[in-house]
């Protein structure tokens, strides 16, 4: 591995100084960032550990629950409130990783993530997303995980995050700490499909900082599910995850949210699916209809076709679970 520096700055300010300076990559739980030093596929001069920044908080303000960045994974899944109102997240949170890797990876981290594409990994391969303009490994090569919505002609791979999923499902914001200023931005806008630009996993500037993501308080909790489909039954990313949640009342969806998770190089919102959902009554039926406009314009790879037959029931499997049918 390549040699680097290591500092543990004291406040936020003197970490936007340190990450202003290029060479500079902010740590915090270190649990992918590690293993792509170790491998060779990130090799930063300079280590920005964030841990001393009081930014582990997880409280309600009106209208809605601050989750700081450095808060962790399994501290936010068995968070009371988190679990009382944002049942969803939670849910999608323990589908993820390990315990032990949980215990680790913080919010901020876990959205900043790359991708687990081997092609990506394996430094002897050409890879557009490590080395711009070498072409994709994946793209004539084994792609039975990638995606099958939003790809490009340069990058096929898929975000690999859960909470991610439940997160671009629940509207949330992120809270974005520059030199200039506090921004918000919409989660869903927050990661980047490929496009001519695959290297760039987001939107987040070399020199900002997530500081937490904010979730407004919804209806949702009540008739939510998260259902991810693995090859194993825990430690394995998603083939196909689904984020349902649903604001049924009197047996009619007064509201829906609907994303993916394992099918785009961004947690995949399926809005029009949504829209066939609302006003209708919270039925199979109901469900296989949007599942089928859900699918549309999904396109499959030599490896992965079996995901375009498997996602439209897998979205229904989640509809119905959230629904209490099932
Ligand atoms: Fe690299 Fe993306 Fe192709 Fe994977 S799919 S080899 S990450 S360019």
């Amino acid at each position: 591995m390549k040699q680097f520096q290591y500092i543990r700055p004291s406040t936020q300010q003197l970490v936007l100084d340190a990450i202003a300076k290029p060479g500079s990559k902010i740590i915090a739980g270190g649990s992918n960032l590690v293993d792509l030093m170790k491998r060779g596929v990130m090799s930063p001069d300079k280590l920005v550990d964030i841990n001393k920044l009081p930014l582990k908080n997880i409280s309600a303000y009106k209208g809605g629950y601050h989750i700081g960045a450095l808060a962790l994974n399994s501290q936010v899944a068995e968070d009371t409130a988190i679990k009382q109102h944002f049942p969803l997240l939670s849910m999608a949170l323990n589908a993820g990783a390990s315990p032990q890797l949980r215990n680790m990876a913080t919010v901020g981290g876990n959205m900043m993530q790359r991708t687990r594409c081997t092609y990506f990994y394996d430094t002897t391969m050409p890879c557009n997303k490590r080395v711009p303009g070498t072409g994709c490994g994946a793209m004539e090569g084994i792609n039975r995980m990638h995606a099958i919505f939003g790809a490009s002609m340069q990058c096929i791979a898929v975000h690999p995050s859960d909470m991610c999923v439940a997160l671009a499902a629940l509207d949330a914001t992120v809270v974005i700490q520059g030199r200039k200023g506090t921004r918000r931005l919409k989660f869903t806008d927050f990661h980047r499909l490929a496009g001519t630009t695959p290297e760039l996993d987001n939107n987040l500037g070399k020199d900002e900082l997530i500081t937490a993501v904010e979730i407004a308080d919804n209806r949702f909790a009540k008739n939510s599910y998260y259902l991810k489909v693995r090859d194993r039954a825990s430690y394995a990313f998603a083939l196909i995850s689904v984020a349902a949640a649903l604001d049924i009342q009197d047996g009619i969806i007064k509201d829906a949210r609907l994303a993916m998770g394992g099918v785009a190089h961004k947690p995949w919102r399926l809005t029009t699916a949504e829209q066939v959902l609302k006003g209708k009554p919270a039925t199979a039926a109901t469900f296989e209809q949007a599942a089928l406009v859900a699918m549309e314009g999904a396109k499959g790879y030599e490896h992965n076709a079996f995901k375009l037959k498997m996602a439209p029931a897998i979205i229904t499997e989640a509809l119905k679970h959230a629904a209490g049918l099932v």
